[in-house]
């Protein structure tokens, strides 16, 4: 028994379905439900949502958004040897999760979508999480299918999503994210909390979509940071000569100093030079 519902404690579950963590697959497992119970609870109020899991393993988590009342967990587990432990959480859920087995990085979430809310919970895969958030953070067209975003990273990939112009850690992960949602770093998770623990100290993340972020290209966006940041000791009067504009233009029309630098320009500056960008290209 364990403290959030009636099945057998993690630990049973991985011996008997022969789990052993695979670094590969960037297996880290969360064994305590009251710690799994509390990434559920920092998810909101779960009744009538549907969430996406990815990399649920032996499901520590997936009980805990379940037993937290999510209408429905769909969850995509690319192990082979977890869907068998999956399906027993099945079963003490009648219709309330579906497994999908395969690499979350081909997984089309569409055909799945109801029309509840849709919020992704997570304790991911370090070695594609930032791949995942970055294809999450540029769904085109926006707003996204998700109304949230919960998430574990190792903790320096969760402080450059969260960072603020100024800080060592803001980068391009950060105007993206800073561009299309609200992030927030939640709560630390020591590593002792995994089995096996990894070398790194886990941070939960929350980011919230914004529903009108400023109009600007994606692709420009993505062109301006690459260079300001490329080079993100350098002027932008320098490290903006490779886009092959001319940059002091570009950067008079976005209103940005010549002599700044990528890190001290917040993520409407970068809009701003996006735009200008785009209109010189036209
Ligand atoms: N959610 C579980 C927990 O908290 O204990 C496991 C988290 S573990 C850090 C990451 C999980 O993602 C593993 O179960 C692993 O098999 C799975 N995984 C790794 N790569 C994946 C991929 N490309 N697609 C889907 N799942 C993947």
């Amino acid at each position: 028994m364990s403290a959030i519902d009636d099945l057998p404690p993690l630990r049973e579950v991985i011996r008997r379905h022969d789990l052993r963590a695979r670094k590969s697959l960037g297996q880290n497992f969360l064994l305590d439900l009251n710690l799994t119970a509390r990434i559920a609870r920092a998810a909101g109020p779960l009744a009538g949502v549907d969430v996406v899991e990815i990399g649920p393993g032996p499901g520590g988590l997936t009980r805990a958004l379940l037993a937290q009342g999510a209408r429905r967990v769909i969850a995509v587990e690319r192990d082979d040897r977890a869907i068998a432990a999956l399906a027993e959480i099945g079963a003490r859920y009648p219709g309330r999760l579906e497994i999908v087995a395969g690499d979350a990085l081909e997984f089309d979430v569409r055909p799945h979508l109801t029309g509840a809310p849709t919020r992704v919970v997570a304790n991911l895969p370090y070695n594609i999480a930032s791949a995942l958030l970055v294809r999450w953070l540029t769904i085109e067209p926006w707003p996204p299918w998700y109304d949230r975003l919960v998430l574990m990273f190792q903790r320096e990939v969760a402080q450059r999503i969260v960072a603020r112009a100024g800080s060592k850690s803001y980068g391009r992960l950060a105007v993206l994210a800073g561009w299309r949602g609200e992030a927030r770093m939640l709560f630390d998770v020591a590593a002792s909390a995994f089995v096996p623990p990894p070398k790194v100290t886990s941070s939960v993340v929350d980011l919230a979509p914004r529903p009108r972020p400023l109009a600007c290209d994606l692709a420009a966006l993505e062109r301006v940071t690459e260079a300001a940041f490329g080079q993100r000791r350098k002027m932008l009067r320098q490290s903006l000569k490779s886009l092959g504009v001319d940059p002091l233009a570009l950067l008079a029309a976005a209103g940005i100093e010549a002599t700044e630098r990528a890190e001290q320009i917040p993520v409407e500056g970068f809009v701003a030079l996006a735009r200008a960008l785009a209109a010189a290209r036209r």
